[in-house]
């Protein structure tokens, strides 16, 4: 594994090439990431990014975020057959077509995709937002009336603090946030008694109400790092405790044993090597679907540069 990481970084300076991650990658990835995210994060800095090819380590929905706020760049997915490609169940809950009847059959209404969407669904929306930011996105929306594309739970935490609009849920989902369950979380806080209890937003409602605080992954890094709390109970993928045992080896961190996302593990380090290598696979876009969704994308991201 030494070796692979010597040659990944070798390679990074070779081929002019950064290495973004999501907090969900495989350890070995995150060790040798220039950059650890959420998709928030992920974004703004694929936004600023002065090198020549960008090696995407996550879902195809966050590499195609990449390329659609860099066109003129290499972005590369590191999925070989047979992990032919490593996409989001959520995303493929939501296409262009019947988001484009949503807002026939809602006119007026501003359609707010969650960056876990694809790229043609991206081009049909009016914003773009990610978990740490949904709440501000959708209260700064213009309209009264928003269309929450495509997970109902974190539509339903928006709902809860944003009172003055009418926001209309779409029925997608997350696979591995659905599996972490309030009786999972209620016995590791019986064995735990003295953890704090934070989660993500795309959590089922149930769980959200048993937790102390809800955050993005991101959220959740600061706020393990500003708490005086030795231990967490945490609601999300199980591989962001990785980084927080890294940065936190005098805390202690539970997890559910179901919350891992398949798809994000379809990235392996070996494929991270050779598309560094070979500068392949690359995410390809057609010029209009780039053009449409970055509009809502680099809305998303200038709101974020506001704060
Ligand atoms: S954790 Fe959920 S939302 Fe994230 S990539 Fe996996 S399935 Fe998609």
């Amino acid at each position: 594994m030494q070796d692979i990481a010597g040659e990944i970084a070798r390679l990074k300076g070779e081929q002019d090439a950064i290495l973004l991650a999501h907090n969900y990658q495989r350890p070995e990835i995150q060790d040798v990431a220039d950059f650890l995210g959420d998709s928030l994060g992920l974004a703004m800095e694929a936004s600023k990014i002065d090198r020549k090819n960008i090696i995407f380590c996550g879902v195809d929905f966050m590499a195609e975020s990449a390329k659609i706020l860099n066109p003129d760049k290499k972005v590369v997915h590191p999925i070989v057959p047979p992990h032919l490609i490593a996409k989001c169940p959520m995303a493929a809950m939501a296409d262009r077509e019947t988001v484009l009847g949503f807002k026939n059959e809602h006119p007026g209404a501003a359609v707010v995709s969650y960056v876990n969407t694809t790229a043609e669904v991206k081009a049909v929306s009016d914003y773009c937002c990610t978990s740490s930011n949904a709440v501000k996105i959708v209260s700064k929306v213009p309209e009264d009336k928003v269309i929450f594309v495509p997970d109902e739970h974190l539509g339903n935490w928006v709902k809860r603090s944003v009172k003055d609009k009418e926001i209309i849920l779409w029925p997608g989902y997350c696979r591995t946030h659905v599996r972490i369950t309030t009786e999972e979380i209620l016995d590791l806080k019986e064995d735990h008694p003295e953890a704090i209890i934070i989660v993500h937003p795309e959590c089922t409602s149930e769980v959200v109400d048993i937790a102390d605080e809800v955050f993005s992954t991101e959220g959740m890094v600061k706020y393990v790092k500003s708490s005086d709390a030795r231990e967490f109970i945490v609601g999300t993928e199980r591989e962001l405790g990785h980084r927080l045992r890294k940065a936190h080896p005098d805390k202690q961190f539970y997890f559910g044993k179901r919350a891992v996302c398949p798809n994000m593990k379809q990235v392996r380090i070996e494929n991270v090597l050779e598309s560094l290598r070979s500068l392949s696979p690359v995410i390809e876009l057609d010029d209009e679907t780039m053009r449409l969704a970055k509009i809502p994308l680099q809305r998303m991201v200038d709101i974020g540069r506001g704060d």
